[in-house]
């Protein structure tokens, strides 16, 4: 079953790569908007979530906002981070910088430890602030799976024609380094086609675009929960280790989640 949040706010709920985290979703509370429909999304295929489409006004966010992180800090509460994920793509909300801005001035007030964090697939980098706003946050985590283009349409399905893993690696350069990248490692089949990310070929051409990109830290995972295409299965965090040893040779930071 897909996992939907019903709220602006949600948690703060326990994430194995971030700690006590305080969930902010920008998307429909009872659908999904994503520019991705990626084949492990933990919030479904794009089509199943369709019944709602309408996202938050600002007024609204920052109200909840408000009141949740208020709330959390008066019951004492422990945050380690205000992270943006929810039903979809949050950078696709029309006032994703102001609301970055307005998160910074609240987590400064109430919780000036925790650090702010942003899940995106890096589809809109280029669009006019985006890239400005995630330079603000602690962590811009932004994903690329895969390095080739086949595999990456084959994992993320992007909803537009246009998307390219090079025009985003262009984008990607502009943060010179300071950024988090995020990828996921999976393997199974989607109807006659194998999948696996720890493909050699694969694999040489992701670890080539890492050095490149020289990300401060690099995030690997593999699934959590069942994904909506039911044949994929996990990559052991042996074989993530693998893989990410040239990396960790090459003194990049590399966290692995099983
Ligand atoms: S980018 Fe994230 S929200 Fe969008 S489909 Fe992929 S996993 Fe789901």
């Amino acid at each position: 079953m897909a996992l939907r949040f019903d709220h602006i706010v949600f948690g703060p709920i326990k994430s194995r790569r971030l700690g006590n985290s305080l969930g902010i979703n920008l998307l429909p509370r009872n659908g999904k908007v994503c520019t991705f429909d990626c084949i492990y999304c933990e919030c479904g295929w794009n089509a199943d979530g369709r019944e709602d489409t309408s996202l938050p006004g600002f007024n609204e966010v920052c109200a909840s906002l408000e009141e949740g992180i208020a709330r959390c800090s008066k019951e004492g509460v422990s945050i380690d981070t205000i992270t943006f994920s929810g039903n979809g793509e949050p950078t696709l909300h029309p006032d994703f910088p102001a609301i970055i801005d307005r998160t910074l001035e609240l987590r400064d007030r109430y919780y000036p430890q925790a650090k702010v964090s942003v899940l995106s697939n890096a589809t809109q980098l280029g669009r006019e602030g985006i890239k400005e706003a995630l330079s603000k946050v602690d962590n811009p985590i932004l994903k690329i799976d895969s390095a080739s283009e086949d595999f990456a349409r084959l994992v993320d399905r992007p909803v537009s024609g246009h998307y390219s893993v090079s025009s985003v690696e262009k984008e990607l350069e502009w943060f010179q380094g300071d950024f988090i990248l995020q990828t996921m490692f999976l393997r199974g089949k989607d109807g006659l086609q194998e999948i696996d990310s720890t493909e050699p070929a694969l694999v040489r051409e992701w670890t080539e675009l890492v050095l490149r990109l020289r990300p401060r830290e690099v995030m690997m995972y593999t699934l959590d929960r069942v994904p909506p295409l039911k044949t994929l299965g996990k990559v052991t965090v042996g074989e993530m280790e693998a893989i990410a040893a040239p990396l960790v040779a090459a003194g990049i930071t590399v966290q692995i989640k099983g």
